[in-house]
């Protein structure tokens, strides 16, 4: 497209780094801007004095031959692998013992191995949330939390990628695709991170559960690839809880809810979990539950587009694909 040469990204995830990826390769000049300390989004790793936890996205699977390719790339360049480990899931009483869905990668070390990889080499500006966005001569600039007009500023278009109420709010003045991107709706999730002194006894790696008011999902964290060991701790558990009660109890403190979604596993497994170290986290947009049947918008007038997994397919994969596809359209 004529005269587009700078775009200003806002948001690292998945969806951001593969736009900017795409347009940078396509001869635009991309700078990011991240409102956290660095990039990945929800395919995030917190790290702790007990080891490091993966509390957003678990793992990934590949359904697409388009993304098939970036995957087999990463899995090269040693940040992501496959987990093959063994997945069961409770169903209505009985425990389904089985090969279960796809198969599934992580991050080595770390999910947010992946999105530090894919962020080598961009002009990525962190800790800046954009909270306006003004046109002027036909050029966008971004303004950020106190107000400030950002130095960088210029750009021929902007791309938004933040989840779809947040987006919605910056562009509510900018685009008419603005209503259409505030009709998804999300679910929260509840995320409980847990560090055990003592073996609990489970022989499985991760459990869908599907029968229990509280706890949705069970991980051990330190058996995927590349997770460092961490003396006195010798598992860790990534625990979600289901989208219904973290609806329910949004507004508990993160210690309260990690303590019951921790009830909940110590229950499930049938034995008092001995705790090394218990901590929560609230994602309030987790899962889009209603995504937009495209993978990107795109308004050629304003010089506006979004990308994210709420376009689409709500995964690491939708997300990556969309924030491509939207960069393809941009710049055929
Ligand atoms: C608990 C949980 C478990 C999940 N499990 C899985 C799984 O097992 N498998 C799977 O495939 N998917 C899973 N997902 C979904 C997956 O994480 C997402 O689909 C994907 O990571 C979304 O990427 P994105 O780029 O669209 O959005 P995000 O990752 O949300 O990225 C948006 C970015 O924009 C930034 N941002 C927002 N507003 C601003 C602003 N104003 N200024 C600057 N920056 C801003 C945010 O900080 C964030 O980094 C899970 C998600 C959660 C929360």
């Amino acid at each position: 497209m004529p005269g587009l040469q700078r775009v200003a990204v806002i948001g690292a995830g998945m969806a951001g780094l593969a736009c900017a990826r795409e347009l940078g390769a396509r001869g635009a000049d991309v700078t990011i801007f991240e409102k956290s300390r660095g990039p990945g989004g929800r395919v995030a790793t917190q790290l702790s004095d007990y080891g490091s936890f993966d509390h957003g996205a678990q793992y990934f699977s590949v359904h697409t031959h388009g993304f098939e390719s970036h995957v087999q790339r990463w899995v090269d360049a040693g940040v992501a692998a496959p987990w093959p480990g063994k997945t069961i899931a409770f169903d209505r009483g009985r425990v389904i013992d089985g090969p279960i869905g796809a198969e599934r990668f992580v991050g080595v070390g770390g999910m947010n191995a992946i999105a530090r990889h894919l962020a080598e080499g961009l002009e990525l500006t962190t800790e800046t949330k954009i909270v306006r966005l003004t046109r002027r001569a036909g050029l966008w600039h971004l303004h950020d939390e106190a107000g400030k007009l950002l130095q960088i500023s210029g750009f021929d278009a902007v791309v938004v990628t933040a989840p779809s109420p947040q987006t919605a709010t910056l562009l509510h003045d900018c685009t008419p695709l603005a209503a259409e991107i505030a009709s998804v709706t999300w679910e929260p999730c509840w995320t409980a991170l847990l560090a055990l002194s003592r073996p609990s006894g489970i022989d499985y790696s991760a459990a869908f559960v599907n029968d229990d008011p509280i706890l949705g999902w069970m991980s051990r964290d330190d058996r995927k690839p590349g997770r460092a060991k961490v003396p006195g701790v010798v598992e860790r558990w990534v625990l979600h809880a289901r989208p219904r009660w973290s609806r329910k109890y949004i507004d508990l403190a993160p210690e309260a809810a990690a303590h019951w979604i921790a009830r909940a596993f110590s229950a499930r497994v049938g034995r008092p979990a001995t705790v090394r170290s218990l901590t929560g986290h609230r994602w309030r947009y987790a899962t889009p539950t209603r995504p937009l049947k495209q993978p990107f918008l795109w308004d050629e007038t304003g010089r506006i587009g979004v990308a994210g997994d709420w376009c689409g397919d709500p995964r690491v994969e939708g997300a990556f694909v969309s924030g491509l596809a939207l960069a393809e359209a941009m710049l055929p």
